[in-house]
């Protein structure tokens, strides 16, 4: 592994402890900032990741149940998935992590976050500027015809599948399935602008084409500021010469980030 500058919640004093030289000198040259987030930002909000030793996705293996495959060949079967996520996520409240990345914005620290959640925490903390790649559980969607309604909690209780009322088909969560082009690319590229520091938040950043959005800030000579509870593959393959891992639960990372550097 490449060195890191690391830092880590000195837990005597609940502040940050570790490389903060490094980290000063990465906030004080920072350009354009944008967050890309990922599961572990909604975790302290009691969703869990794919990684999280919870029942859901170990009864609901992801690649076996949130295919557009799956939805197509069997949509009864994706529904077994989609009521349960549905119910977990219905009444979550955004963490101090949510609110901290909205104050970056409100501040005019952070240009703007792309995220590959699908909970619409980050505009419940009153974040403005949010690129959602893989779409929303908020609403339904028809691959048929294009009708797009809200997910109504009458359609958690089993039951049929519900249909479209234009024409019939099968209706889906608005969430991008394995096998479907993300969104929103365009809005993306719009934000990455000039981005030559990204906050890389709670997200094993494997998942293209979200990895590569900090894979261009690196090869442009940006740096990246890794939040998570553990170093990654991306911590492993480098941050940039600014670079600086904070590990740690975000909820508590994030505010202390801030407290830290705004003080
Ligand atoms: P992932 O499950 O692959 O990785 C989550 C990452 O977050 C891990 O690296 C883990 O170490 C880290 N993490 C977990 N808890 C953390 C915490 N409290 N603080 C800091 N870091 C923490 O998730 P991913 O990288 O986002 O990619 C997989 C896909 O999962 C995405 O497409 C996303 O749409 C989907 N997903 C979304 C939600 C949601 O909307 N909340 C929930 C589950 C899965």
């Amino acid at each position: 592994m490449n060195p890191v500058a690391t830092i880590r919640i000195d837990p005597e004093r609940s502040v940050l402890t570790g490389d903060l030289d490094a980290l000063n000198h990465a906030w004080a040259g920072r350009r354009n900032a944008v967050a890309l987030t990922g599961a572990g930002v909604s975790v302290e909000s009691g969703i869990p990741d794919f990684r999280s030793d919870c029942g859901l996705w170990r009864r609901f293996d992801p690649m076996e149940y949130a295919t557009l495959e799956c939805f197509l060949n069997d949509p009864a079967k994706a529904w077994d998935l989609y009521r349960e996520l549905g119910t977990i996520l219905k009444d979550r409240r955004p963490n101090p992590a949510h609110l901290a990345l909205a104050d970056m914005e409100n501040r005019g620290d952070l240009n703007g976050i792309l995220t590959q959640n699908i909970d619409g925490l980050h505009q419940a903390a009153g974040s403005r500027s949010v690129v959602e790649l893989h779409g929303t559980h908020s609403s339904l969607h028809c691959l048929g015809c294009g009708h797009t309604e809200p997910f109504a909690s009458t359609f958690l209780k089993p039951g049929p599948v519900p249909s479209c009322p234009a024409c019939g088909k099968a209706l889906k969560p608005n969430v991008v399935l394995f096998g479907e082009p993300v969104r929103e690319a365009a809005l993306a590229q719009t934000l990455m602008a000039g981005c030559r520091t990204m906050f890389v938040i709670g997200t094993s950043a494997e998942v293209a084409p979200a990895c590569l959005y900090p894979d261009g800030v690196l090869r442009a000579g940006g740096s990246v500021l890794e939040f998570n509870l553990e170093p990654t593959e991306r911590t492993r393959s480098g941050l940039g010469p600014d670079g600086v891992l904070i590990e740690g639960p975000v909820g508590r990372t994030l505010p202390l980030f801030l407290d830290h550097v705004q003080s």
